[in-house]
């Protein structure tokens, strides 16, 4: 089995290390002993969005949101069809913004994808912190860290998790990111997916079931330097209290992944 991961615009959006997201998809399904093909799709590269099983975005600064704004436009209809259909998307800052209705920063309005019926506004005060969240998508804690002018509004979607410390959307909510069918966003760099494998594991299933069906369950990984990695970052930042009890959450996740695997 073989997955097309393609990232967009690469030599626009990547911001503190988003690339490795695209390492860490790629290796995992190299683990397991399936095949990754990762398709660079740099600024006026032809899409085909039907060979595509995940797609990335990574952050970018304003002016390069304002490149990226300008040419996700052309593709915009495909784009929405991809995530309507259940591609599978992981948009970081800059590009979470991007899925949205629109971006106003500070003298300009940047039109999003409109995929979601979310907006992003700039306020002075850049929010910048390491986060630890609860999600859904994992037993463990998220982790990550935030760096950003924009708010985001996500209305009634679900978002990706609830914020233990750090920001989020908008600094004043405790919601972070947002989830709409197999889209993930989020403010979370780090980069998000080495830090967090059951986030990456639960993209890829996703692409893996829309691709192949019943097939696409992913072997578990042991994850043991994920895992006292994860353990260290919440620990500093909850108590070592928290992070104990948070730990014992994420071993019992991997026993139930084996068990169901
Ligand atoms: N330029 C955007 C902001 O500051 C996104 C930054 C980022 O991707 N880290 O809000």
């Amino acid at each position: 089995m073989k997955l097309n991961i393609g990232y967009f615009y690469p030599e626009l959006l990547n911001l503190y290390g988003d690339r490795g997201n695209i390492q860490c998809l790629k290796m995992r399904l190299q683990w397991r002993g399936l095949q990754a093909r990762v398709l660079p799709l740099t600024v006026g590269s032809q899409i085909g969005f039907a060979g595509l099983d995940l797609i990335l975005m990574g952050g970018g600064s304003d002016r390069d949101q304002e490149l990226a704004s300008r040419y996700l436009g052309a593709v915009k209809q495909e784009f929405r069809r991809f995530v309507e259909d259940g591609g599978v998307v992981l948009a970081v800052c800059g590009g979470y913004q991007l899925l949205g209705d629109y971006y106003r920063t500070k003298d300009k309005k940047l039109g999003g994808l409109g995929i979601l019926d979310i907006y992003t506004e700039w306020e002075p005060g850049r929010l910048v912190c390491n986060t630890v969240l609860d999600s859904p998508l994992a037993s463990a804690p998220v982790v990550g860290f935030e760096n950003h002018s924009g708010r985001t509004f996500i209305g009634a979607y679900e978002p990706l998790g609830r914020v233990l410390t750090g920001l989020g959307n908008t600094g004043a909510s405790d919601l972070e990111g947002v989830r709409y069918r197999n889209v993930v966003g989020t403010y979370l760099h780090g980069p998000l997916l080495p830090k967090n494998p059951q986030i990456c594991d639960f993209l890829l299933e996703r692409a893996l079931e829309r691709r192949y069906g019943d097939q696409g369950i992913l072997a578990p990984l042991p994850d043991e330097m994920e895992r006292l990695a994860s353990r260290e970052i919440v620990q500093r930042r909850l108590g070592r209290r928290t992070g104990q009890r948070m730990q014992k959450n994420f071993i019992q996740g991997i026993v139930d992944s084996a068990e169901k695997g």
